[in-house]
């Protein structure tokens, strides 16, 4: 893409006055028919905005799909075939029901014929993956990109339906990408063509674009996906390659909000972040954001909106460059990621070809490491997931020994120079001074303060540090709503 535009007046690919708007919904904005009708709504809207938007519209697959096109494969690979075969028979009829509530007539027949060929496609994967047995990283992503096809041809007619031209733009011709299987990452400059190619002319002669999120392939036309809750991803990728004036995340809450509302319950919304931030909490575990998306709206200066699908009306984050977010609190945010390992690996000799040897065997097992350590005779890293771990201490043995800790949940304090405040990390150790704090990570930026504490005291410990961070604010009954929201720009 073209360069970093932080700072300039970003352009639009289009006549001023035309802006692109690309608008990405998740599972649950779109989990039911009276989900994919307000998504019919807010496409209306901004189609007859002032602004007069061309609109993009990036589809996540129906809430629960992904995880139930999974259990499936992992049935068939297990043998298990008549039970994977029912599974996706059940996801084939969730959506001929949403067809059959939401489109008539011809096109119904239409997109009947679609579905039905996908899901064709889908059953004879099983029965591939069941002759094989196994799920391998390939044919995973093959298979999880299933949702997507689906949900995007269904919102593609209900648009139509609704009486919105809208064009189904098929992603797996358009974003191309390594062959990173279930991580994919996009070569820019053809998918940048590719997209102009395929979108531009359909935006220019006012027909909306409906594409599915987190789906691309390889130049080869090998089916991949952008990792899990890839369609935020997808959304930047396209709002980039267009040149668009906002990417707007459609999601099931008001906005960023200064922790996860699913831990603690007084989580507020943050009308304004800049992108770092953004960008350090979804690295952070922040679900509500892909890690990866930010890169491509930070350099093509594109601000991201994070909107509530069920309401409409509020208005949510903005997240946009740093000078004109300035908060003025030490702490923006509290995050946290469940499920880490911590593991230590033992050497004689720690050195750089250790360090070597030990980031290759850990990214041939596909483990990414979080944050690394080394002191003398040992090596500190953080893992997702202990998943890979026995097969990298087997790879390693005579080299190193490796050992790990599970059920630790990495805890993340964001915000602006917040490392610059050694008050801000003393009010928080002592804030769990009781807890096993057994690891501090200060990331490299500095803009996070990390550690581990043990999962089964995660939800504790971040209700006590929000209740530290954010107990002065002054909840602002707001557009007629009932929860509180606060407003950190200055
Ligand atoms: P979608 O299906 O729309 O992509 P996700 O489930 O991926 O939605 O992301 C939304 C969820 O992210 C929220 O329901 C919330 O529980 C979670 N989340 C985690 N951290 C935050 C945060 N700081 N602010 C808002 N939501 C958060
Ligand atoms: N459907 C995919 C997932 O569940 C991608 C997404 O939702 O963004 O991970
Ligand atoms: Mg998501």
């Amino acid at each position: 893409m073209s360069g970093n535009k932080q700072g300039l007046e970003r352009q639009s690919r289009f006549e001023q006055g035309d802006d692109v708007v690309v608008m990405k919904f998740g599972g649950t904005s779109v989990e039911d028919a009276t989900a994919i009708r307000r998504v019919i709504g807010i496409v209306r809207s901004r189609a007859q905005s002032r602004l007069k938007a061309h609109s993009v519209v990036v589809v996540s697959a129906l809430a629960r799909v992904t995880d139930q096109l999974l259990e499936a494969g992992t049935a068939a690979a297990n043998g298990h075939l008549g039970a994977a075969l029912a599974a996706v028979r059940d996801i084939y009829v969730r959506h001929e029901q949403l067809a059959d509530s939401l489109v008539d007539g011809s096109a119904y027949s239409a997109l009947d014929g679609e579905l039905r060929g996908e899901f064709r496609a889908l059953e004879s994967l099983l029965l591939d993956l069941e002759a094989s047995r196994q799920l391998d990283t390939q044919s995973r992503d093959h298979l999880l990109g299933f949702g997507e096809c689906f949900s995007s041809r269904l919102i593609k007619e209900a648009l139509c339906q609704a009486g919105i031209q809208a064009v189904h733009v098929d992603a797996r011709a358009c974003i191309v990408t390594d062959a990173r299987h279930g991580q994919a990452s996009p070569v820019w400059d053809v998918t940048e063509q590719r997209l102009q190619e395929a979108v531009s002319p359909l935006l220019q002669s006012g027909v909306v674009a409906v594409l599915g999120g987190f789906i691309a392939s390889t130049s080869g036309g090998v089916p991949t996906t952008l990792g899990r809750g890839g369609s935020d991803f997808t959304a930047a990728i396209v709002g980039a390659a267009l040149g668009a004036a906002r990417v707007e995340i459609w999601t099931d809450v008001d906005g960023i909000m200064t922790t996860d509302p699913k831990l603690c319950s007084d989580a507020r919304v943050i009308r304004k972040m800049s992108f770092d931030e953004a960008a350090e909490l979804a690295h952070f575990g922040a679900k509500v954001l892909h890690p990866a998306m930010l890169a491509p709206a930070i350099r093509e200066n594109i601000p991201v909106y994070v909107l509530n699908s069920r309401r409409p009306e509020r208005e949510g984050t903005e997240i946009m460059g740093r000078a004109r977010a300035k908060t003025g609190k030490s702490v923006s945010a509290i995050t946290a990621k469940r499920n880490v390992a911590a593991v230590e690996i033992q050497s004689a000799r720690v050195n750089s070809e250790l360090l070597h040897t030990v980031y290759a065997v850990f990214d041939r097992h596909a483990c990414a490491v979080d944050v690394m350590a080394t002191s003398l005779g040992c090596i500190s890293v953080l893992v997702d997931s202990a998943s890979a771990l026995p097969a990298i201490a087997a790879e390693l043995r005579g080299v190193a020994e490796v050992r790990w800790e599970n059920h630790k949940a990495l805890v993340c304090l964001v915000g602006e120079n917040i490392r610059r405040q050694p008050e801000v990390a003393s009010r928080a150790f002592a804030a769990v001074s009781d807890m096993d704090v057994r690891v501090v990570c200060q990331g490299a930026s500095d803009r996070t303060i990390s550690f581990l504490v043990e999962e089964a005291r995660l939800e504790e410990s971040i209700r006590r540090l929000h209740g530290i961070f954010f107990p002065e604010l002054q909840p602002v009954r707001d557009w007629g709503g009932n929860s509180s929201s606060y407003c950190q720009a200055g």
